[in-house]
């Protein structure tokens, strides 16, 4: 039941196979076998209890909402849900409870969809690992699955790999069968990111489709809500209520009159496939490149046109993506001031020591670490070098995309991640920060154009663990996009984490059979 799609789970109900209370007890269920994942702060068993309860009456009565009626989901801690702890995994928020939820999460419950709880991350959403968080770091669900531990000979519980970052919480809820959605935030690849970590389809839609109100901000001009989904039509199905207008949010436009389905036999016989020759980076693995390579031949074997491409300031992205950053967590961070919201220290020498015991105590040393660079490039003698330079730089990556695409490509396929999961003592060895802020080089420039960018699932890599490729469109084109991350999906055939378990339980090196893996 837990392995269904969306759309599957909304028949079942109907035909009476299942029931919301049911479905919910039994995710709520598998939330606690897989607690040792750490991908929930929160879970809101009694709100979702009486939501799925309300759903049931709802669909008694013939009355359902439609598709999302009585389907569970989580949200990433830094959506704002009423009544419900919204964190950001930071100390500084770590008792706040919002008055009103995102208008994500909104669309959602008012479609009577159920919330599970909320996931884990990098504290404010700085990060590509969920290492960085003060509740501790996500375990990436298929640490624990057969493949993994089998050829590898790894021991899960030291030798677990990590989710990716930052929405390392809600990949892992959806991954591990817990949910059947997540909302995950993504300012320069952070669902993309675990996505394709923990191997499920992770949708970064175009900036401006998604509303943004009630989303504790990172980088304004970067983030959007972003959804993780088991398949690219259950990403459909969500997008198409998600997105829209919203007078909350004065950088959302109206949502395209046509409907988010996704056609059936998609062909990409008339599909332009580009190849940005750039994005063969350092540090990419060779068998995430061998990968990049077998897709591009799929593409090419099922008749789309496979061009190589150029994005040659994409390469200072991640530069790029540092300073703007910095500098708007810099002006974001300032509302965190021991008054307004969350944490406020016992100091009170004066207001100022008070601001500055406060802003310590509550945030980690990245976070301080980027306030600190961000009004350092705002200074007023640096403001033209860093501010300003990372704007016109920012628009040449940009100006990049609008060539590519304007030249007669239609999408571009590029890696994801430079490669499979890190093992977290790996990870977290030497120097994090410069290894996390490596793995946007792939996800940022999406970013920066606020183009729509979708990480879909391949293939198990040696040492089984999910390995997912990139596709980048044009703007507002993201469910011609998904159609093309199907048809992927319809060919690789890759495997859910309950194919390497024996009964309905949870993933773990004890119960867990091998199942062939690598399809
Ligand atoms: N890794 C990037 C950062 O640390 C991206 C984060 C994100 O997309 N939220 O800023």
């Amino acid at each position: 039941m837990l392995n269904l799609t969306l759309r599957e789970v909304s028949i079942a109900f109907r035909e009476g196979k299942i029931s919301p209370t049911e479905l919910c007890r039994k995710c709520l269920n598998r939330i606690k076998q897989n607690q040792h994942l750490n991908a929930y702060i929160t879970v809101a068993e009694d709100l979702a209890l009486k939501q799925a309860h309300e759903a049931e009456t709802r669909l008694l009565r013939g009355n359902s909402k439609g598709p999302l009626d009585g389907i569970p989901f989580a949200v990433k801690d830094n959506f704002c849900t009423r009544n419900v702890k919204t964190t950001c995994a930071s100390r500084m928020l770590k008792d706040y409870t919002p008055p009103y939820s995102a208008t994500v999460v909104q669309k959602l419950f008012d479609q009577g969809a159920v919330l599970l709880g909320k996931t884990n991350m990098d504290e404010f959403a700085m990060g590509s690992g969920s290492t960085d968080g003060a509740f501790g770091p996500v375990r990436n669900p298929w640490s624990y699955a057969s493949p993994y531990c089998e050829r590898t000979g790894a021991v899960p519980d030291s030798d677990w790999v990590i989710s990716g970052g930052s929405s390392g919480g809600s990949a892992a809820a959806v991954a591990s069968l817990t949910s059947y959605l997540a909302l995950g935030s993504d300012t320069g690849g952070s669902t993309r990111n675990p996505g394709a970590l923990c191997g499920v389809v992770a949708l970064k839609p175009t900036y401006g489709l998604l509303s943004r109100h009630g989303l504790i901000p990172l980088v304004n001009s970067f983030d959007v809500p972003a959804v993780v989904t088991r398949s690219a039509s259950d990403a459909a199905i969500i997008l198409g209520i998600l997105q829209g207008l919203d007078t909350k949010d004065s950088t959302t436009v109206p949502a395209p009159a046509s409907s988010t389905e996704l056609p059936e036999n998609f062909d990409v016989k008339n599909l332009c496939v580009g190849i940005p020759k750039e994005f063969h980076a350092p540090g990419l693995s060779e068998e995430t490149a061998a990968e990049w390579s077998r897709l591009a031949d799929m593409f090419e074997k099922g008749g789309a046109r496979v061009e190589q491409v150029s994005l040659p300031h994409s390469r200072y992205a991640v530069a790029c993506y540092h300073v703007l950053c910095c500098a708007e967590v810099a002006s974001n961070m300032a509302r965190f001031d021991g008054l307004q919201y969350g944490h406020r220290s016992e100091v009170d020498r004066s207001t100022d020591a008070m601001y500055a015991t406060t802003r310590h105590e509550g945030f980690n040393d990245v976070v301080r670490g980027r306030i600190l660079s961000g009004n350092y490039f705002l200074l007023k003698q640096n403001y033209e070098d860093y501010f300003v330079k990372a704007q016109k730089v920012r628009r040449l990556i940009a100006d990049d995309f609008t060539r590519a695409f304007s030249s007669g490509v239609d999408v571009l396929l590029t890696p994801a991640t430079l490669s499979d999961a890190a093992r977290y003592a790996d990870f977290t060895r030497e120097d994090n920060r410069t290894r996390s802020a490596q793995e946007d080089v792939f996800t940022a420039p999406a970013n920066m154009a606020g183009l729509p960018a979708v990480s879909v699932p391949t293939t198990l890599s040696r040492r089984g663990l999910p390995i997912g490729l990139q596709l980048i469109g044009p703007a507002f084109r993201d469910k011609k996009l998904l159609s093309v991350a199907q048809w992927i999906e319809q060919r690789v055939g890759f495997p859910s984490i309950s194919d390497f378990e024996e009964s309905d339980g949870p993933s773990s090196s004890y119960n867990i059979r091998f199942a062939g893996g690598h399809r």
